[in-house]
């Protein structure tokens, strides 16, 4: 299947995650973790993260969907699938495939903020070059990128190209 333009290499990321993951295992030694993957598209980017932090991780996943075109968020996020552990008094890291517009991830930040866990941090792979991001701070990210639509490693178009190896820019004749 090809997607356009390779943006991103299967290495850079592979590499670019170990960091990550061994930044995560330095700032909460000693500490406990409960990675949140946000589905759909934070499913590889969590499980290959995960392999490169060496802390005591639990694992829980929420489903979230935006209202809005297929390329676009409006910012009103649906809760599709909550967590099913309870998060008070716990190290909360949720993982993002991609930080755009920062909607969907402040709505969730602020809602998960509200269930007193002892700290929630942001870990994603990508965040988006976008002049109308609400200040979200991203505690871990992986690249930036610029404001074009990107599939693969997670990301879908249409719920397509999800298992890409590696991040793509979508070209007009192969959407
Ligand atoms: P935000 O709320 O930050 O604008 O957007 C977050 C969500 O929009 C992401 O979780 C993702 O589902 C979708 N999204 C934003 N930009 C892209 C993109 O370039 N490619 C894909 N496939 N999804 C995107």
């Amino acid at each position: 299947m090809e997607a356009g333009r390779v943006l991103i290499g299967e290495e850079e990321i592979a590499a670019r995650l170990r960091e990550m993951g061994e930044q995560i295992t330095r700032d909460y030694e000693g500490e406990a973790l409960l990675v949140v993957g946000v589905l759909r598209g934070a499913f590889m980017v969590m499980a290959d993260l995960a392999r490169h932090i060496r802390l005591p991780v639990e694992f829980d996943f929420m489903a979230v969907s935006s209202y809005g075109s297929a390329t676009k968020t409006s910012g009103v996020v649906r809760i599709l699938k909550d967590l099913d552990e309870e998060i008070a008094g716990r190290h909360v890291l949720l993982v993002e495939d991609i930080v755009d517009s920062g909607l969907t991830i402040d709505y969730l930040l602020k809602t998960l903020r509200l269930r007193r866990p002892a700290s929630i941090e942001l870990a994603t792979l990508l965040v988006k070059e976008n002049m109308q991001r609400v200040p979200v701070e991203v505690r871990y990210a992986g690249f930036e990128i610029g404001p074009e639509f990107v599939v693969g490693y997670g990301l879908d178009f249409d719920q397509l190209y999800r298992n890409l190896p590696y991040i793509g820019v979508l070209e007009q004749h192969s959407l």
